[in-house]
């Protein structure tokens, strides 16, 4: 493999791993971060078994998962529930209302997803990262091309810069390196990025304080979504409940809002106790304007010369199935198996970043809707109150059931009929 060097915009959990599979790939990579540090919000986030498969690939699952339970065994010391292992099957849907009837069981059996802490999750992803190859408080700024048209120089908020053969964006959704990519850096608002009409508040609840105040259910081995009108609840077990302040500061996002608990429960009023039990437990609970990627990027805009977008810069959507970071993972590993592969070399990587785009889009785009097909179905807008299994399934698992080397596959496909690649021995 001929080398060039690699810069990461943005260390969110898609800039890290992607960070982790191309320095594991053997590729330079230094990743540049516009905080003074890397971390997460303190929520929870699903890993599916498509994003566990990235993780197990890339050698940092088990670390993973060990961080989060050593800690979630010493929280839950006191309460009869046991300890759990991976989720066993995913949700179980009750009417938010009344005594919270069943309306579907789904997957009992399924071993599909893990919940785990955000900050738990960045922890292990850090510990595979060079601390050399980490730069903080590196907001980007903008892009322009490397001198003498080779290259692309990294412009940094502190006025200095970064020069790279290739660039990745891995800055969420409100990415500055998409702007560059789409060439709408010059336009006033960013054509690309959407306020949803959606409204999330977060916030975690030890297990043992929601038993105290009356809360009946057990959350520890399925994850329960509440369905209402036009509004849902979802809860699901995290590992690593720690809340120091300094782990779990907020994002400066204006999007995200500190909110009271008073807020939180008018807006669940005439829900049934299970619900306002639970409610009545969160300490300092967020409100998250939900922004995404609309309209959807084309895979051609995906990319420009050797610069590339990933993550949420690429396809922010609805948290509905707790699928974006996932697909960030992918597109992550991808990058990682692609420009790591001994095929590729500065003089075919922009040929080489197409075809991971031409691979990645599709995908993301129809887990994107997926995304948004659940929200209206968890909101009861789908036409019908209840949930139909088979359909639940069915969007389900299209984001779980992704074997994990199947991209790395059709991007060879690809660039061996274009004649970039070779053909495969
Ligand atoms: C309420 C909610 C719940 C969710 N639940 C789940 C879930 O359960 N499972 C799941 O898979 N997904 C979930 N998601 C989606 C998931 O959080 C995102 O898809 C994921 O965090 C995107 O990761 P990212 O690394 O692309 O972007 P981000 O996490 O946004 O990271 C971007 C990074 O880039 C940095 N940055 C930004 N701008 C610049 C700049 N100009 N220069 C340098 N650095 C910069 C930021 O500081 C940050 O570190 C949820 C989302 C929401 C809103």
């Amino acid at each position: 493999m001929e080398s060039f060097r690699v810069a990461i915009v943005g260390g969110g959990v898609c800039g890290l791993t992607c960070a982790v599979g191309l320095s594991k790939q053997g590729v330079d990579v230094h990743v540049y971060e516009a905080a003074a540090k890397f971390g997460e919000i303190g929520a929870g986030i699903g890993l599916g078994r498509n994003a566990i498969n990235v993780l197990s690939s890339l050698g940092v699952y088990e670390d993973i998962r060990s961080r989060a339970m050593q800690v979630d065994a010493l929280n839950l010391k006191n309460s009869a529930r046991r300890p759990t292992d991976d989720i066993r099957g995913w949700f179980r849907y009750h009417s938010g209302m009344g005594g919270h009837e069943v309306l579907s069981d789904y997957g009992a059996n399924e071993q599909t997803a893990q919940g785990v802490h955000r900050a738990a999750f960045m922890d292990a992803l850090v510990q595979h990262v060079e601390p050399s190859r980490a730069h903080f408080n590196k907001r980007c700024t903008h892009l322009t091309e490397g001198p003498g048209g080779k290259g692309t120089t990294i412009h940094f908020q502190d006025g200095t810069t970064a020069e790279a053969d290739v660039v990745l964006g891995a800055d969420g959704i409100k990415s500055v390196v998409r702007r560059y990519v789409m060439d709408t850096a010059s336009l006033g608002v960013d054509p690309n990025v959407k306020f949803s009409n959606t409204i999330c508040y977060r916030s975690l609840v030890p297990v043992v304080r929601a038993a105290e105040a009356g809360c009946t259910f057990d959350y520890s081995e399925r994850a329960v979504c509440f369905v209402g009108e036009n509004k849902h609840l979802i809860l699901f077990t995290v590992r690593d409940p720690d809340s120091s302040p300094e782990k779990y500061s907020l994002p400066p996002l204006a999007a995200v809002q500190q909110v009271t608990k008073e807020e939180v429960l008018n807006a669940y009023k005439g829900w049934g106790p299970e619900v306002t039990n639970l409610l009545s437990c969160m300490d300092s609970p967020t409100k998250w304007s939900i922004s995404v990627v609309y309209p959807p990027i084309k895979s051609e805009n995906w990319t420009r010369g050797p610069v590339a977008i990933l993550g949420d810069a690429a396809h922010g959507m609805l948290p509905h199935l707790g699928a974006g970071a996932g697909q960030g993972l992918e597109d992550a590993y991808l990058l990682g198996q692609l420009l790591g592969h001994p095929q590729t070399k500065a003089s075919n990587v922009e040929a080489v970043l197409r075809a991971y785009a031409s691979v990645r889009q599709p995908r993301a785009h129809q887990v994107w809707e997926n995304s948004k097909r659940a929200g209206d179905i968890w909101d009861s807008r789908a036409g019908y109150y209840g949930i139909r299994v088979e359909e639940v399934r069915s969007l389900w698992g299209y984001v779980w059931h992704h074997p994990v080397d199947a991209d790395l596959h059709t991007a060879e496909e690809i660039l061996i009929t274009q004649g970039v690649f070779e053909k495969l021995q």
